[in-house]
């Protein structure tokens, strides 16, 4: 005898679903023409139309657990083509956010930081901590003769902050993508056919090589924007881990000239030091770059997006600021130290630098970088099933 399956729908849900964008959820009538248009969507239970169904009936617990959700690259194609103006890619996008909010440890925090109404509660935090560790340490002034972000902020304050906040991120972290896995494994119907680390290690190629945004057919710009983002964040990740080597092991601050120490360094060759010093600098000024360019390529790609009559929430909006905030404060920071902006502009750039840096370091466990992780796990786990698109 068939057995009845109970399904609990959660009308909080929808609602809230509705009011993060997916207002456009109730005018799908179930054609499919998503699930075919779909260029990363498998031949067995493709999606979104089934997503689309689970979402009206508010079927939160099953779409929680969902993996398919995370196949998706939001190029919308499926909106595109969707007689109803449904937009089933908005509104995957939205469950992806929901899912880490769902999974967010501690809670609050996956609140705090993936709704963009709470944005300057969440900049208020480090704005007070590094306040109060300036007025503390008798900091809070602007020192005089040439601008020297170190005299304002020295660099141990600067790592006593991010070094114990990053690791205790990487840690809560940890937690929410443990959990997201044991709730997606454990609500598969489905059981594994090949092994975790293989379908890892082709999950990170893919990832590598953007392999599945080049399947896109509505928005292949993205890619090129996702790409330089990517790469910029990684190059950036890099020259801190440089920086601090070259800080704590080799005990040579870069900004200031080649001096004896560094030349005991480099076996007494000023030009090896130089070109060790100026290699880190284009290193790092590159990664920058890349950030900055990807950035102006998000914005510019949401702006034509809006023209597609895609809806793209008010959170990818504010990453994408902040990443190019990022990316023009250092800059303008850089610029202003060196050609002799008012000191006051100077440190002030360099402060609220310092600001955005900590929303995207502490915060990652909860925002849209967050993504990169959920969706590592989620395709290694379809790739575990043998469920994955090939590419
Ligand atoms: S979202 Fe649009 S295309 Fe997909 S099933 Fe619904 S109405 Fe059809
Ligand atoms: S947005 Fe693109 S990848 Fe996502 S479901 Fe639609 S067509 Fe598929």
């Amino acid at each position: 005898m068939a057995q009845d399956t109970v399904f609990t729908p959660d009308v909080r849900f929808v609602r809230e679903l509705k009011k993060a964008g997916g207002d456009t959820l109730k005018k799908c009538y179930q054609c499919a023409t998503c699930s075919v248009v779909c260029p990363l969507s498998p031949d067995d239970k493709p999606f979104p139309r089934k997503e689309m169904l689970m979402a009206q009936w508010g079927l939160k617990d099953e779409l929680i657990k969902s993996s398919d959700i995370w196949l998706c690259h939001n190029c919308n194609d499926c909106s595109k083509y969707c007689p109803r103006g449904a937009k089933p890619g908005d509104v995957l996008a939205i469950l992806r956010k929901s899912v880490i909010q769902e999974n967010a440890f501690p809670r609050f925090m996956g609140k705090l930081v993936g709704d963009p109404n709470n944005i300057w509660q969440a900049l208020a935090i480090p704005v007070v901590l590094f306040l109060v560790i300036l007025g503390a340490t008798g900091h809070l002034h602007i020192p005089e003769g040439e601008v020297v972000f170190s005299k304002f902020f020295p660099v141990e304050f600067i790592d006593g902050v991010f070094v114990p906040l990053s690791g205790l991120a990487v840690l809560m972290f940890a937690i929410s993508i443990s959990r997201f896995w044991k709730n997606m494994t454990a609500g598969s119907s489905m059981k594994p056919k090949a092994e975790f680390m293989p379908s890892l290690v082709e999950t990170l190629k893919e990832i590598m090589t953007h392999a599945k945004f080049k399947k896109c057919d509505e928005n292949k710009d993205r890619s090129v924007a996702h790409v330089l983002v990517f790469y910029g964040f990684i190059g950036l990740a890099i020259t801190t881990g440089w920086a601090v080597f070259n800080l704590y092991i080799l005990q040579w601050e870069l900004p200031y000239a080649v001096d004896e120490h560094a030349l005991s360094i480099f076996g007494g060759s000023a030009a090896a030091a130089w070109a060790y010093k100026i290699i880190f600098k284009l290193f790092a000024n590159a990664s920058a770059l890349m950030l900055l360019a990807g950035g102006f390529l998000v914005i510019k790609n949401r702006l034509k997006e809006r023209a597609v009559e895609t809806t793209t929430s008010s959170f990818d909006w504010l990453f994408a600021s902040i990443v190019l905030l990022v990316g023009v404060t250092g800059f303008l920071a850089q610029v202003m130290r060196v050609t002799g902006f008012p000191a006051v502009l100077a440190y002030a750039t360099y402060f609220i630098h310092l600001v955005l840096v900590f929303y995207i370091i502490i915060y990652v466990p909860y925002s849209k970088l967050a993504h990169f992780v959920y969706r590592t796990a989620a395709i290694t786990w379809t790739k575990m099933l043998k469920r994955d698109v090939e590419m």
